[in-house]
């Protein structure tokens, strides 16, 4: 069996069969300097990340007697690095790992050789990186790179970093990282290790997230701060836009600012969808947002009804939102199978076309003679959404109300998120009548752009004249210029 067809029939995989209808994480990134066996902490931080990439995962670690040691493999934390055999080879105090969900490199198709962390040998000694991000002029990096005899051993844009370093021509790997990050565009966190020392950065506008927690002695860095509560370590702060921390046993935390300032632009989808609602994201507790996105969606969109469901599980906060602000009781008209990866290890063809019904069924009951407002993070393609109406027409609801709790997505994102092509975007090609017609529900409704940015704590809303966040898979407006995609025929929106 190749390993893309591993893959396909791993339980990761197949946890997911429909989700191709949601916006999909890149990636989640540990690190841990400063304890004793790093990797059980690495392990702990990347299973509780584990929604940010479900497809591979690896870890790399350093032991002053053994050097340097690494594992990768498909499929879930859970399965790989709880193992005593797998984690008695990751020995020492420092280390790192990376989960992953293929965006850039072989998409859908990962290859063991695409699961990060990567490695390089450097003439001060090795360094390990791993990237949550999209490095936007990756293309012509790599053929720069590879014209100038670098040879690649992967298809993911990341790697280009390690390639980036080993031409510069600084004399320490601190020195060298940021050489290499000046040449990248695009949206990068990065947790990387040397023998001795653990780095963090965070491109210059933030886009994607990075924070620092304390354990003991020992430091952490992670994509999120649920990941420091599993092991029990305390939130320092969030790693800033433009720095990076280089942290050791002899100097403790090094604070450095090797790119040009530049006014933050963190993922506003992050507030949204992707980051666990357990996670704080610049101080705000993400449920607590989404629970006010649900009471934005309800002032601005309200509408006569029985009862408001969310589509679980991400839907739920800004469900319980919508119905505090309605009035309009909450109820679980939607069930979430917990286990149907662990249950259909390989399923037929036949089984996995049941796709939604797989995973979430109608509690019909409660639905049955319901006008029902279903709440849900996003609409991507629309498949899941209209399949989800389906399911509570088929129980007997009166009505159907769709409550979106994001604006239209009408953009690709090119910093770490996977988008389907802009034509395959629902609300690129139809206008919300559209799409409400082509769902088939009595209405659709989405939150305003201005309602989200309020929810997210900027109470005039958007600025346009100065957006506070990225929020390009919305509004098309591109805080850095995607120019791999521009150079392949990807055309910005027209200025106004
Ligand atoms: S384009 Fe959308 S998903 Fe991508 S970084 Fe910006 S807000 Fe986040």
């Amino acid at each position: 069996m190749s390993p893309a067809d591993t893959l396909k029939n791993s339980p990761a995989f197949l946890a997911h069969p429909f989700d191709d209808d949601k916006l999909k994480e890149e990636c989640g990134i540990f690190g841990a300097v400063g304890v004793l066996d790093a990797a059980n902490f690495v392990a702990l931080g990347l299973h509780a990340l584990q929604h940010r990439g479900q497809e591979a995962g690896g870890i790399v670690v350093h032991d002053p007697e053994q050097g340097f040691n690494s594992v990768r493999r498909f499929g879930y934390v859970r399965d790989n690095f709880t193992k005593a055999s797998v984690m008695e080879a990751l020995p020492g105090p420092i280390g790192i790992g990376h989960v992953r969900y293929s965006t850039a490199g072989s998409k859908g198709n990962t290859a063991m050789r695409d699961v990060q962390p990567f490695f390089g040998e450097f003439s001060m000694g090795g360094a390990a990186i791993a990237h949550n991000g999209n490095i936007t002029n990756a293309d012509a990096l790599r053929r720069e790179l590879i014209e100038h005899g670098s040879i690649f051993q992967s298809s993911s844009d990341s790697e280009c970093i390690i390639h980036l370093m080993a031409r510069s021509f600084q004399n320490s790997h601190t020195e060298r990282l940021k050489d290499a990050l000046r040449r990248v565009e695009g949206a990068f966190s990065v947790v990387a290790m040397t023998r001795t020392k653990l780095i963090g950065v965070r491109d210059a506008l933030g886009v994607r997230p990075l924070v620092l927690g304390k354990i003991g002695d020992g430091w952490v860095l992670s994509s999120e701060t649920c990941a420091l509560d599993i092991i029990g370590a305390e939130f320092v702060r969030e790693i800033e836009p433009g720095e990076m921390v280089v942290i050791s046993a002899e100097n403790g935390i090094e604070s450095h600012r090797p790119f040009e300032q530049k006014k933050s632009r963190f993922c506003i989808f992050e507030h949204v969808y992707f980051s666990r609602p357990d996670s704080i994201l610049g101080g705000r507790s993400v449920y607590e947002t989404r629970r006010q996105i649900g009471v934005e969606l309800a002032r601005e969109n309200p509408v006569d009804a029985d009862l408001v469901c969310p589509v679980p599980d991400s839907g739920t906060p800004a469900a319980i939102g919508f119905s505090q602000e309605s009035g309009i009781p909450y109820a679980m008209g939607i069930i979430r199978n917990q286990y149907m990866g662990r249950t259909f290890i390989e399923p037929s063809e036949h089984i996995r076309n049941m796709g939604v019904r797989l995973k979430l069924n109608v509690n019909r009951a409660l639905i049955r003679g319901k006008r029902v407002i279903l709440v849900d993070d996003s609409v991507v393609r629309g498949t899941t959404s209209r399949k989800i109406k389906e399911m509570i027409l088929d129980a007997g609801a009166a009505e159907v109300h769709f409550r979106i709790a994001s604006p239209p997505t009408q953009w690709p994102c090119f910093y770490g998120v996977d988008t389907p092509q802009r034509e395959k975007l629902l609300a690129a090609t139809m206008s919300e009548e559209e799409m409400r017609k082509h769902l088939s529900v009595d209405s659709l409704k989405f939150i305003s752009l201005d309602g989200l940015y309020r929810a997210v704590g900027e109470a005039e809303g958007r600025n346009n004249a100065s957006p506070q966040y990225c929020d390009a898979c919305f509004s098309g407006q591109y805080p850095v210029e995607p120019s791999d995609q521009i150079s392949k025929g990807f055309k910005l929106q027209a200025a106004e």
